[in-house]
Order: C-alpha cells, then sequence, then structure tokens
C-alpha cells in the first residue's frame, strides 16, 4: 500500500507564523490544476502497481477550491491510480471555507476525513496570528461538517504562541473537548525566518515563548487530552481509539508516497524528491514535459537517523531489532551508556528491543533522538 498527497499552494491571506509553500495570488489556479494532471500522468508508475489506501490533500488550502477544479482532480487520481474503497482520504479545510455546499461537494467526492486548522479559540490570538477566521466561525464550521455527515474531524490547535496564556490554552483545550473531535494535532509556534513573525523578532517587536514555557503547555496539553481518552500517538497528535491519522502514520511508519504540487515531497523507500517550491516555474516546468524537483538519495545513516527521529516521536517507538535486521545497526549496543542514563532519568523504557519516550521524555524527543542518531 501507498500513499498520495496533494499540495494545493493557494491560500487568502498569509498567516504571520507560516513557512509552508503557498500563494495569496490565485490567478493561476486553473493552470496550476492543468499541471497536476499533467504531473499525474507523467509521474503515474513512481509506486509502482501499489494501491492507493491514503490520500491527503494539504497545502496551502485545499478548502479554498471551487468544485470544477477540485473534481478535475478526483477525476485524474482516478483515472489512474487504484485508490482503494477503504482508503482514508482526507482535505485540509479552513473554517472561512466549510459551506453546506462545500461539505456536500467534499462528501460527494469520497473526501471521509477533515482537518479543519483552527488553531485557537481565542480572537485576539486569532487577529496576531494574522488568521482568516473568528471563533464564531471555527465553532459554526465544525458543527456544520458533523451535520453534513463527517465523524473523522480533527482540529488543529497552536500553542507558545506570545500572548497566549496557561489559562487561555486550558480553555481551548476545554473548548476543543466540548467538540469531541475524532483526532486532535497540537503544534508549538516555532517562529520561522522567512515569516512575518521572523521579521518581527529580528526587529524585537515579538519575543518568542521561552522553551521552558512551551514545555509547560505540552505537558498541559499530554494530561488534558490523555485524561479524556485521547491516546498520544505521536508528540502533537491525539486520536480517539481507532481514529489515528493513517496518512501521517504512513509517513512515520516510511511508506512510500507519492506528492504532487509545488512543494510537494516523494518518497519511494530510497530516495526523496522535492518539487520546486514556485508556482510559475512549476506550472511551465511541468507543461514542458519536466518534474521540477530535486532528487535525493538516501545514505545508511540518513535511513536509519530518519528511522529513529520519526518512530521516537511515536507510541510504537523506536524498534531496535528491525535497525538491526534492515540495517545491521546495533542501537542500543552502540549506546549503551546514554541509554540506561535515560532509563534511570526516566525519559525512555526498553521493552523487549523497542525503546518508546515516557511523558517527561516526551518532552526531549529531538534532543534525544539526535543524540542516538548514528553519526
Ligand atoms: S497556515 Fe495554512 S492558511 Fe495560513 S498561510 Fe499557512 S497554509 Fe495558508
Amino acid at each position: 500500500m501507498a500513499g498520495i498527497y496533494i499540495h494545493i499552494p493557494f491560500c487568502r491571506q498569509a498567516c504571520h507564523y507560516c513557512d509552508f509553500h503557498f500563494s495569496t495570488s490565485r490567478k493561476i489556479e486553473p493552470e496550476m490544476i492543468a499541471a497536476m494532471e499533467k504531473e499525474m500522468d507523467l509521474r503515474k508508475d513512481y509506486l509502482g502497481k501499489a494501491g492507493i489506501d491514503t490520500l491527503y490533500l494539504g497545502g496551502g488550502t485545499p478548502s479554498i477550491l471551487e468544485a470544477p477544479l477540485l473534481e478535475r482532480i478526483f477525476n485524474k487520481l482516478h483515472a489512474l491510480f487504484s485508490i482503494e474503497g477503504f482508503a482514508e482520504i482526507t482535505l485540509e479545510a479552513n473554517p472561512d471555507d466549510l459551506t453546506d455546499e462545500k461539505l456536500r461537494l467534499f462528501r460527494s467526492l469520497g473526501i471521509n476525513r477533515l482537518s479543519i486548522g483552527i488553531q485557537t479559540f481565542d480572537d485576539r490570538l486569532l487577529h496576531y496570528l494574522n488568521r482568516v477566521h473568528n471563533r464564531e466561525q471555527a465553532l459554526i464550521s465544525y458543527e456544520r461538517a458533523r451535520a453534513s455527515g463527517f465523524s473523522n474531524i480533527s482540529i488543529d490547535l497552536m500553542y507558545a504562541i506570545p500572548g497566549q496564556t496557561p489559562g487561555g490554552w486550558l480553555k481551548d483545550l476545554e473548548q476543543t473537548l466540548a467538540l469531541a473531535p475524532a483526532h486532535i494535532s497540537a503544534y508549538c509556534l516555532t517562529i520561522e525566518e522567512r515569516t512575518a513573525f521572523g521579521h518581527w523578532l529580528k526587529t524585537k517587536k515579538l519575543q518568542p515563548v521561552p522553551d521552558e514555557e512551551a514545555a509547560e503547555y505540552l505537558q498541559v496539553l499530554m494530561d488534558t487530552l490523555t485524561a479524556h481518552g485521547y491516546e498520544h500517538y505521536e508528540i502533537s497528535n491525539f486520536a480517539r481509539p481507532g481514529y489515528q491519522s493513517r496518512h501521517n502514520s504512513s509517513y512515520w511508519k516510511q511508506v512510500p508516497y507519492l506528492g504532487f504540487g509545488p512543494g510537494a515531497h516523494s518518497y519511494n523507500g530510497n530516495s526523496r524528491q522535492a518539487n520546486i517550491s514556485n508556482n510559475y516555474r512549476y506550472v511551465q516546468a511541468i507543461l514542458a514535459g519536466e518534474i521540477p524537483a530535486q532528487v535525493e538519495s538516501l545514505t545508511r545513516e540518513e535511513k536509519i537517523n530518519e528511522y529513529i527521529l520519526t518512530r521516537l516521536r511515536t507510541s510504537w517507538g523506536v524498534d531496535t531489532r528491525q535497525l538491526k535486521q534492515d540495517f545491521n545497526f546495533d542501537l542500543i549496543g552502540k549506546n549503551t551508556e546514554l541509554l540506561a542514563r535515560l532509563t534511570a532519568n526516566g525519559f525512555v523504557s526498553i521493552t523487549d528491543g523497542i525503546i518508546k519516550l515516557t511523558t517527561p521524555g516526551k518532552l526531549l524527543a529531538d534532543k534525544i533522538a539526535a543524540d542516538l542518531f548514528d553519526v
């Protein structure tokens, strides 16, 4: 089995923190969809004959597209790929796009999972982040999605926003729990250089939340959601039983995937490929029959490190027997002292050769992964 990712690189306005690839100029939407159709033709054999069991439309803002363009994408996908009847088909949506008409369209296209970018229910913070929507729209869109038949809905939240308070964060979590979504993704705000926040940081207009405080927000997040029956299956992801994101889980389990659109990545088990993050150049190249992508072959060390980094963040943990089998790499033997210290300090547990982070260890996930890397 394999996954497909479609990157829709358009947004209504630029959120101050966002460094994903997108443009607020939407003039070339039809040309972009034509180029994506052509890219699908050009790369239809990338995954061999694998059936597609997850399809994910991300961005950018996929929910911004009008019916004819979305229909074209789905028609082409079904014509070229064998998308399983049980496939998880996710669309990222912003609250302001979720009209009854749009929701009906999504259902008719077979989309069975929505990931709604709410971020916070605090109007003051939404304005600060430069989100298009407000609290009321977030609440209405969620209820509308439920009423139109979506039972598998994920809500995106954000913490460690300058100006946010621990009390405010708890309120966001309580409001989220009141909606009882199947899945919650919660990300710590990181200030990226090429964003408005990055500029504000440089000019001292913004004071980032210190790491220790961000760790406290994460602790509250973990305590609150797990106490309400959500499984913490990846550092930033929580699910009610049976509702883990199959698409994202595939990334963390090194399942091959094929990405279409500018900025989209692909992975076939041995190499990674990243399409150019420029809308006009992507369209020009594809329409000329070329794939504007950089291909990076992964070395043995890169594969090992990527496995450690992604798996350590998940509830499945790092299976050291698999590392031995696939790469002849003895992670435990190479890190005896470090792992003894991490275990004694309560940051990791090791059972049957599987290394997992404990709750305190999750606060240090990236640091622990880096210490375990094969260099
Ligand atoms: S966060 Fe989402 S909606 Fe905001 S600019 Fe980035 S991609 Fe667009």
